[in-house]
């Protein structure tokens, strides 16, 4: 049956293909004496056995697509399979209790995830989570149902999920995935994001994509107009396919603009920069033609790591996306971990509130052995480009002294060392908590550059969780009251003689653009895949018209009015 899903537009682009769906299949089994035990040792193996050619298929998939590093960790979850300590356990609680199969590796892998879980070391804590992955493959196994393998997905799909994490999102291979639609989510969570710069068409926040669509069904999905279509009919496939094809045209157009200078109609110069979560993104803003990297989410490279990445891996990351982007500049933020974004070896505190808890700089001044070792890489790699550094989720003048402080410390340890730092490192803060956005001014003061995050910003203004479709009614970049903060923080800026960007997705929102250009806004850094149609737009609009544009906006009640404010000025 057709029938239609609506959710959020989260990233340009059209596909039509059959569902993959990515959810966790129900595991839950019945607890049973048994009373052929020999019955369960022989399925029990068997499961151990298909087990391990699945594991040794993904391992071989993983190191050809992401990398040898990458693909350690199935060696481990093949150790695990094969430890006779563990093996031996499942197989004498089958005989001497008579339990079935699952209930034996159910009760044994719970006891040593356990154990594992209690022990200090970070390295062994990481052993529970292998195990626990490990166990349920092979109950799976034995409650005869397949668990979904994203790695390996080989032909042209739509991923269907609840959510995606960033990690789920990083894993879909572009050749195969076309598109993927969730029910839970909004435009500037996590996994929208990711979709956005690996150019994947996706549509977030559907609420139950997931109940109505099976595993097969064609789905036709528009991530422009948050639209899909399960089971579409002939003619709406042409018609999806027709707006895809619109949209390649329009990019086909946008590239061309690919080294142009961004210029407004009246010749003023802003810069547009990118936003990148791994060093294999340069290429993407380069081929886009971005002028800067204006921020580089730096908890990517951590959340892709096994255990914390030590000095020299960062170093050797940030060195080269320094390099890569020559002369450009590079604005990297230090990690924020916390809220959508979870670290397997570091145990955040499970809290109500995640995104208003511990979380981003929060983390860094309590954990700053892991927050110096950062510092030091990037300290290191400085001398490669131009580096600016920003701290994330700053709330007061206060937290901002400390990380500086701690910078400071270790610019100086390392130059004591004899090891050469760059003189020119200018370092910032992301306004995103409207603490910081109000005291701006005082701010000004002591910061390099302030770059505006917008998602938290107006999540935290408005009081909506960027991860709630039910409230994403409230994420309002147009809103008066956003606009305002956002003034405040560029005219105090200009006020000390330093610069505003932003970083939000705000930036490459194309009704946003052209408010922010009447107010001043210097730089500009969005998903890279937005940077040529901003370039487009900015050509066709006048800073003094855009002023005025900026002062109606300041003065109106409602982002309705903000955007027919924008219509009347810029055109649809
Ligand atoms: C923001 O909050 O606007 C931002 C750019 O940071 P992130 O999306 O990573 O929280
Ligand atoms: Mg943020």
């Amino acid at each position: 049956m057709t029938e239609k899903i609506l959710g959020i537009a989260a990233s340009d682009g059209v596909a039509v293909a059959p569902v993959y769906k990515l959810v966790q299949p129900d595991l839950s089994f019945d607890r049973k004496e048994v009373a052929d035990t020999a019955l369960e040792i022989e399925r029990l193996d068997k499961a151990l056995e298909v087990s391990k050619g699945e594991l040794q298929q993904i391992r071989d998939k993983a190191a050809t697509s992401l990398g040898e590093e990458e693909a350690k960790v199935f060696d481990a979850h093949m150790l695990v399979l094969e430890d006779p300590e563990m093996v031996g356990q499942i197989k004498s609680a089958i005989t001497d209790t008579r339990i079935n199969a699952e209930a034996a590796l159910t009760d044994v892998s719970d006891m040593f995830i356990g154990i594992f879980e209690t022990m200090e070391d970070a390295y062994m804590k990481e052993r529970a989570a292998d195990i626990r992955d490990v166990a349920k493959r092979v109950l799976a196994h034995l409650v005869g149902v397949g668990l979904p393998n994203p790695s390996m997905i080989n032909e042209e799909v739509i991923v269907v999920a609840h959510d995606l994490t960033p990690s789920d999102t990083a894993q879909l291979d572009r050749n195969f995935v076309k598109g993927f639609i969730t029910n839970i989510g909004g435009r500037t969570s996590h996994s929208a994001i990711m979709a956005r710069s690996l150019e994947i068409p996706a549509i977030v926040g559907t609420n139950n994509v997931v109940e109505k669509v099976e595993n097969g069904t064609v789905l036709a999905l528009n991530g422009m107009t948050g639209e899909a279509i399960s089971n579409p009919t002939d003619e709406q496939i042409a018609e999806f396919k027709a707006a895809g094809e619109k949209y390649a045209a329009q990019k086909a157009e946008w590239a061309r603009l690919k080294d142009a200078k961004t210029v407004t109609a009246d010749g003023v110069h802003f810069e547009l920069a990118a936003n990148i979560g791994t060093p294999k993104d340069v290429e993407g803003v380069l081929n886009n033609g971005g002028e800067a990297v204006g921020l580089y989410r730096t908890e990517f490279l951590y959340m892709d790591s096994p255990s914390f990445p030590t000095e020299e891996d960062q170093y050797q990351a940030y060195k080269k996306v320094l390099v890569d982007m020559g002369d450009r500049p590079v604005v990297v933020r230090t990690m924020d971990i916390g809220g959508d974004k979870e670290l397997p070896y570091l145990q955040l505190p499970h809290e109500m509130n995640p995104f208003l808890g511990y979380r981003a700089i929060r983390v860094c001044l309590h954990e700053t052995d892991m927050f110096r070792t950062q510092l030091r890489a990037l300290l290191r790699a400085s001398v490669h480009g131009q580096l600016r550094i920003m701290f994330p989720m700053i709330a007061t003048l206060g937290e901002f002294r400390d990380a500086k402080a701690i910078f400071k410390d270790e610019e100086a340890k390392l130059r004591a060392e004899g090891v050469a730092v760059s003189d020119s490192i200018e370092l910032g803060i992301m306004i995103e908590i409207p603490a910081a956005a109000v005291l701006a001014d005082k701010f000004a003061k002591e910061v390099d550059f302030f770059s505006i995050g917008t998602n938290d910003l107006i999540q935290y203004t408005m009081a909506a969780d960027r991860m709630s479709e039910r409230v994403s009614y409230l994420y309002q970049p147009y809103n008066p009251s956003i606009l305002r903060l956002i003034d405040n923080v560029i005219k105090a800026a200009h006020a000390e003689g330093k610069w505003a960007g932003m970083c939000g997705e705000m930036a490459g929102d194309q009704t946003a653009v052209p408010l922010l250009v009447g107010m001043g806004l210097d730089e500009f850094s969005m998903s890279a895949t937005s940077i040529l149609k901003t370039r487009s737009l900015m050509a066709k609009i006048d800073t003094t018209k855009m002023k005025e544009l900026a002062e109606k906006a300041l003065d109106s009640c409602t982002c309705a009015e903000v955007e027919e404010l924008v219509k009347q000025y810029v055109g649809e």
